[in-house]
């Protein structure tokens, strides 16, 4: 097994970060230089430096507009050239990749149907061993948290170190607003498997639609995201790709500017205050704890008393009861009934878990 190499935050890549969250603007695809070259040069005048455009676009069904190829790259050199902007672009296969670094692209990304396929990881890693080019690995079109993992540790293993993770969504099979169900739990969950990555949300393919973008992206700053992927188009209802979902460079600046930026340590501010406040919920989580612990044990009494007596563990009436109540004292606590509801299904399986295993003994 090789010895991985630590991943590297984003502020010691060696690119000029401009923002916190730092910023990731451009269209979905490049459809026309000219498109390109003014995507550019309005999401530049926001401040932003750093421009994504997809050339080559795995769409889900065919027939749909697949990225311009090869050619878009000469139109990338042209507007890096001209606005000093850094270009990411996705790359989902060894020729992509062969070809993205001869044009001189900054940033690579990796698509989610492609972080979904082990074999065109390792393909790409295989072909990037050795460079320091930066790598966002967007999650697999499955919440699968491993299949990510596993994605970030191919590169890993290439030794690479500027490696980021692109929180996209995922796919669901029940309609939902959103394009991608977010499922925050996974990317919390990836960073805190690794603390080191820089984690960039993209609301723009989770939502699907413009409407979600200001929320989902305010969302991601109060989790301490390090960034934000945004797709923008000069005219959105025209674009090749995604239209419902991009965003004017002016709308994406009112976006920007309506957002309320959160920091895990603001600077100045003492955090002695929320200090106290989480002794006082270490406090109370023991005392859960204890009664959680008080509570199983009244559960094995009954269970020893149910099998002694041939009674069955279920009795549906008084669960029904004991939820019912639950929820009613929730209530008037200001708890939310699903938050209570689901607590107290899961107190009652494990109660009917340890009486299982009391009658099978
Ligand atoms: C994209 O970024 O345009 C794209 C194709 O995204 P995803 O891989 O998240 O679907
Ligand atoms: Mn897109």
């Amino acid at each position: 097994m090789e010895t991985k190499l630590q991943i590297k935050k984003i502020t010691d890549w060696g690119i000029e970060i401009k923002s916190k969250p730092f910023i990731i603007a451009g269209p979905c695809s490049a459809e026309t230089e000219e498109q390109l070259m003014e995507s550019a040069k309005r999401i530049k005048k926001l401040g932003i430096n750093i421009l994504r455009a997809g050339i080559w676009k795995p769409r889900t069904r065919p027939n749909s507009f697949e990225g311009v190829g090869s050619i878009g790259l000469d139109w990338l050199k042209s507007v890096k050239k001209e606005t000093g902007m850094l270009i990411a672009t996705e790359v989902a296969n060894f020729k992509h990749v062969y070809e993205a670094l001869k044009a001189g692209i900054d940033i690579l990304w990796i698509g989610a149907r492609t972080t979904a396929n082990p074999f065109a990881i390792q393909e790409i890693a295989d072909v990037l061993k050795g460079l320091d080019i930066p790598v966002l690995v967007k999650n697999p079109v499955n919440p699968d948290i491993d299949l990510w993992i596993g994605a970030i540790e191919r590169f890993q293993n290439a030794g690479l170190t500027n490696i980021g993770a692109i929180h996209r969504g995922f796919t669901g099979f029940e309609k939902s607003i959103f394009r991608n169900t977010p499922q925050w739990q996974i990317p919390i969950e990836l960073k805190t498997r690794i603390p080191e990555i820089t984690l960039i949300c993209d609301p723009s393919h989770i939502a699907g639609n413009r409407e979600l973008i200001q929320s989902l992206s305010q969302k991601a700053i109060d989790l301490n995201f390090d960034g934000l992927m945004i797709e923008s188009h000069p005219n959105p209802d025209k674009a090749w790709s995604d239209a419902k979902q991009q965003i004017t460079p002016g709308t994406l600046n009112e976006i920007l500017q309506s957002l309320v930026i959160r920091e895990e340590k603001p600077k100045g501010i003492s955090l002695e205050a929320i200090e106290d406040l989480r002794y006082k919920i270490d406090d109370c989580d023991n005392e859960l704890i204890e009664i959680l612990e008080k509570r199983m044990n009244l559960v094995k009494a009954i269970g020893l008393y149910k099998k002694e007596n041939n009674v069955t563990i279920l009795q549906p009436g008084r669960w029904d009861l004991v939820l019912e109540k639950s929820i009613k004292k929730g209530l008037q606590k200001s708890l939310n009934k699903n938050f209570i509801s689901d607590i107290f299904k899961t107190i009652h399986q494990e109660s009917i878990n340890k009486q299982t295993i009391i009658m099978n003994e």
